[in-house]
């Protein structure tokens, strides 16, 4: 496939971007960007994608997501609304995770993969909970995945909240994904997979040593930390030591673990993210509406440590996260020269991509000669010059998610001038409004 007439944003390291260039794609990859005339000339027969004119630029990738939490969308909480984090989990998240069946598992996968090939989000890393049904839900989603083209880096939530039988089956569900993925025998290495942790304030010392011996040689852990204060005083009641320390202490930081939110952390917890080239997670949207604060992520980026971008379960259109991170940083700190677009791009692009391609073992998040050919089109027509220097601010300021009208996928188009090509989204769309009414009927007969 020829990628032709588009404005090509590689997203290199510098960024580069390419006027009357095409891209050839064979199989899943990108085998050779050149001038467009040559490349018609050299490959006369083959099939072409024509960008019109539109930005061709590498699909955005999302470092922390919830699939699971999909059928929250216009659900009625019981009385008083959650008045701090602790009570959305017991009133919010608990009881709807404990409400989903396989089926529910699968369509709430399939609505936000349907949400992400319309927004152009190519590849996600999931943190899935569905306590009543462990065993084999990661199967579902990893189906889902399939399915639609997309890639997708997947883990079970290990929490104590439901009982040791809870606990045991969430390990043995990481275990069983991770052991798929070992094998190679799934979906073209679309598919990822970490350890899930919930959070250190539901998981005992018991159960961390478990995990840790559990989780095989090159796996990392994927954890929500200190999102709320809550987390770092019940850490501190149970072990003495502060969130980050206690996971340092159980040997569960390092170069593949991903920790998410490190909102409450302190200086000393920064030290040892950066020390153990931990990976951190930013989630402006998630973190505006719990109203937990905003961690100190341009501190944390000076000191080292990889901070990535997700949206924890917001719309996959990640340049909404792109603009909350942007102005959420300006406001908190009454100062607009915070959060500059260049940090944002750093984030959500560079380091994204790094952690993306640690995981999957391929090069994705750039376009060059090698890399798959992951990417989308947008219909952008600047108004005023685009530069390499200016471009951030181009995608903060101009970009949006409906100008997006093709996204391929290891070489394969999922979207194609605006039309869904591997799911269809009104089946899926109606599938999952036959399922809402025993789901939000459980939620009321589990809400505590
Ligand atoms: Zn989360």
């Amino acid at each position: 496939m020829l990628v032709i007439n588009g404005t090509i944003v590689t997203w290199e390291t510098p960024n580069r971007i390419l006027e009357n260039q095409a891209m050839l794609v064979r199989g899943s990859k990108i085998v050779e960007l050149g001038p467009q005339d040559s490349l018609l000339q050299k490959y006369p027969n083959e099939e072409r994608l024509d960008a019109k004119n539109a930005f061709v630029m590498p699909g955005n990738l999302c470092a922390h997501t919830h699939f699971y939490g999909a059928f929250s969308r216009g659900l009625a909480i019981p009385g008083a609304a959650p008045a701090d984090f602790p009570e959305k989990l017991s009133k919010l998240w608990w009881p709807l995770d404990r409400s989903l069946n396989l089926e529910d598992v699968r369509y709430s996968a399939l609505v936000c993969l349907v949400d992400a090939i319309r927004h152009g989000t190519t590849t996600l890393i999931d943190h899935h909970a569905s306590p009543d049904f462990i065993e084999g839900s990661l199967d579902e989603i990893a189906q889902a995945v399939d399915q639609s083209g997309l890639r997708a880096s997947l883990c079970y939530e290990v929490t104590d909240r439901n009982g040791p039988a809870g606990t045991e089956a969430g390990i043995n569900e990481n275990l069983r994904h991770i052991r798929n993925i070992k094998s190679g025998k799934t979906h073209d290495g679309r598919l990822a997979g970490m350890f899930g942790l919930h959070a250190n304030l539901t998981l005992s010392e018991k159960t961390l040593e478990a995990c840790r011996k559990a989780c095989p040689e090159g796996v990392g852990f994927h954890i929500h930390v200190a999102e709320h204060p809550v987390d770092e005083y019940d850490s501190l009641e149970k072990s003495g030591m502060r969130a980050i320390d206690r996971l340092n202490k159980h040997g569960m930081l390092g170069p593949q673990t991903l920790v998410v939110h490190a909102v409450h952390i302190d200086v000393r917890e920064m030290e040892q993210l950066a020390e153990t080239s931990t990976w951190v997670s930013h989630q402006p949207r998630s973190n505006m509406n719990n109203a937990v604060g905003l961690p100190m992520v341009e501190s944390m980026l000076r000191a080292g440590i990889k901070v990535c971008l997700g949206n924890d379960g917001f719309s996959n259109a990640m340049w909404e996260e792109w603009k909350a991170a942007f102005l959420a940083h300006k406001l908190v700190n009454l100062d607009p020269r915070r959060m500059p677009a260049e940090t944002v791009v750093e984030m959500a692009v560079y380091n994204n991509a790094q952690l993306v391609n640690q995981q999957f073992g391929i090069t994705t998040g750039v376009l060059k000669e090698g890399a798959e050919a992951d990417f989308i089109t947008a219909e952008y027509y600047p108004f005023t010059p685009v530069t390499e220097g200016n471009l951030p601010w181009h995608m903060i300021f101009g970009f949006n998610e409906s100008m997006i009208r093709d996204v391929v996928v290891a070489g394969k188009v999922l979207l194609r001038n605006r039309q869904l090509q591997t799911l269809d989204e009104e089946k899926i769309a109606y599938h999952s409004q036959k399922l809402i009414p025993q789901v939000w009927r459980r939620f009321d007969e589990k809400f505590i």
